[in-house]
């Protein structure tokens, strides 16, 4: 038998010994994250483009900088040296990472490459399709009207535009007629995150369902190798394409859930590294199509506060730090989103008792200092016989919360 190598010492935090992580992006996931690793005694800093974000409120230091500017972010890095930079977002200087983790300033999660080639959706897409093989919506990448008009012929009608950098429906369209088609365009120039020019024309999915399906690279204590753990399929749906309710475990046939795993573990393993990622699934029948994969916790599993022994942000630390993972679930429940109604900010939240009245909810305000129509302020989850009941007091919980000026 192999004795497994021994694993870095965790030090204390705010001592020079400490064990430190680096968030990229400080939005609600990363609040998650942060709180993960500090209970398991890490020293967490945390980045991002505004000040006061979430994750910043519960770190022990924050920075405030543009992560997609090499000039602001690779200083910092080498300043800091955390142990762990850890990407939450997709605009990140991709080229810094890959630097600072080859001069051995710090480990890149899950690895510089999978940052990069996660960080749009051309090059996940390619690397799904054309490199793996997996089976994917068909698609055509377009730098220009023209070329997207080109490409939605080739595709067919009803496809989906979407800007190549982009996330949660923004820019986002379903092309159904000739009519949709200049507007599609135009949305997806105007409401891109970043202005790349570029877009991805996909054909319509009819699927029966969409799973988020939560996968671990962790270390086995056993081997000391990395290993692929799975946790309960995710069901959830979308509003415009952004996640407005959650559930676990999604039901699936024997079929359609080993097809999900089979894709899940291809893709994760390609990409390599330590973490959790979130794989998003398209399923009809028995079949299964790769949408799109995020080497990071995802939205969706919030619901996994509720769900699971250890939420999708403890795997993520653990996985991280090389200590072992357990996926258990231990009740079926659902999440809900709670979405600011108005602008503004310093906003306040009504309603809060009369949610949490309802048995078996709990609830995370996020303390965004600033809103927008249709911002995600706050989520409900909730625990329930089986997850209907689960959906239907995280929703009735959800209601209730009222985002006020
Ligand atoms: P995305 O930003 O790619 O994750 O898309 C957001 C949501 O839009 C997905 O979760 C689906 O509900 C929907 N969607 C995206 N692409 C397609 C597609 N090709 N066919 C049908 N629905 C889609």
């Amino acid at each position: 038998m192999t004795t497994p190598p021994v694993l870095p010492r965790i030090g204390t935090a705010q001592t020079p010994g400490a064990t430190r992580v680096m968030l990229l992006g400080s939005g609600e996931l990363g609040k998650e994250v942060t709180i993960a690793f500090q209970r398991l005694g890490v020293e967490v800093i945390a980045v991002d483009r505004y000040y006061g974000a979430p994750a910043q409120q519960v770190a022990h230091r924050s920075y405030t900088i543009n992560m997609a500017n090499p000039d602001e972010l690779l200083p910092l890095i080498r300043e800091e040296r955390p142990d762990y930079v850890i990407p939450e977002i997709e605009a990140l200087a991709t080229d810094v990472l890959a630097l600072i983790q080859e001069e051995g300033t710090s480990t890149v999660i899950p690895t510089p490459r999978a940052v990069q080639l996660t960080m749009n959706r051309e090059g996940i897409r390619r690397l799904a399709a054309e490199e793996l093989g997996l089976p994917t919506s068909p698609y055509q990448f377009a730098s220009s009207r023209e070329e997207m008009k080109e490409a939605i012929q080739n595709v067919g009608m009803p496809c989906v535009v979407k800007p190549i950098m982009s996330s949660s429906g923004h820019g986002q369209t379903v092309v159904r007629h000739a009519d949709d088609i200049d507007a599609a365009w135009d949305h997806a120039r105007d409401d891109s995150r970043v202005d790349q020019g570029r877009v991805i024309v996909e054909g319509f999915v009819d699927f029966d369902y969409e799973i988020t399906l939560l996968t671990v690279r962790g270390r086995d204590p056993q081997t000391g190798e990395t290993s692929t753990y799975f946790c309960a399929p995710i069901g959830h749906h979308q509003d415009n394409g952004d996640y407005v309710a959650s559930w676990q475990p999604q039901p699936m046939t024997d079929a359609a859930l080993a097809n999900a795993r089979k894709i899940a573990d291809k893709v994760t393993s390609a990409l390599g590294g330590r973490g959790i990622f979130g794989v998003e699934l398209f399923v009809k029948g028995d079949d299964v199509l790769f949408s799109e994969v995020s080497p990071r916790p995802h939205d969706t599993g919030l619901v996994t506060m509720a769900s699971q022994r250890f939420s999708e942000f403890e795997l993520h630390a653990r996985a991280v730090l090389g200590l072992p993972v357990d996926t258990t679930l231990l009740f079926p429940a659902a999440s809900s989103v709670v979405k600011s109604p108005c602008e503004g900010e310093g906003l306040g939240f009504t309603g809060v008792a009369d949610a949490l009245a309802i048995p078996g909810t709990d609830v995370r305000l996020f303390g965004k200092p600033e809103a927008h129509v249709g911002r995600r302020m706050g989520v409900v989850v909730a625990t329930g016989v089986d997850v209907e009941d689960a959906l239907q007091k995280s929703q009735s919980a959800a209601q209730k919360i009222h985002v006020v000026r």
